[in-house]
């Protein structure tokens, strides 16, 4: 087996449907996880509870700037992860359900709520609400070709 990528699920303001779209990947996570990325960091997946290196971060949910941590945790995230993927439109367009009329009235304020790229550099989108399972792990495997190069897309190719 070649390099394994570092993935980390990164969880900010959101419904966390987004997550369950992760969860929801049925095989497809199961082939991730075994055959292309080590998940080494995650609150919710894995109980992992400081940021690591990472190769990818995927980030769920918006920034709330009145929330200290939060904003701590997407810089160290920036800081950490060679390629950060905005999951979601939570994370790609700031907390999505300020817009539906039904939504979460929110304490502190909608305004409160910031896309991640108004605070760091995003190296990939994925919108929707929630993205497709199917979208996430083609990024994933797409990662693990760019990350680790000729090795991995002969692995990739033998298959
Ligand atoms: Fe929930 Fe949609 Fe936001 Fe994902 S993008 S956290 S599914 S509201």
């Amino acid at each position: 087996m070649a390099n394994k990528i570092k993935l980390g699920h990164v969880h900010l303001s959101g419904c966390t449907g987004c997550l369950v779209s992760i969860a929801d990947n049925y095989l497809g996570l199961m082939k991730i996880l075994d055959d292309y990325a080590d998940l080494v960091y995650s609150l919710t997946l894995a109980d992992v509870r400081h940021i690591p290196e990472m190769d990818v971060a995927l980030v769920e949910g918006s920034v709330c700037i009145q929330d200290h941590e939060s904003v701590e945790e997407i810089k160290e995230t920036r800081k950490k992860a060679k390629i950060v993927v905005a999951l979601g439109s939570c994370s790609s367009y700031g907390n999505i359900t300020r817009f539906s009329r039904g939504g979460q009235h929110n304490q502190p304020q909608h305004e409160s709520f910031l896309p991640i790229g108004n605070l760091i550099d995003v190296d990939v989108y994925i919108p929707g609400c929630p993205p497709s399972p199917e979208l996430i792990r083609n990024v994933a495997v797409m990662a693990y070709l760019l990350l680790e190069g000729d090795e991995n897309q002969k692995e990739l190719a033998g298959k």
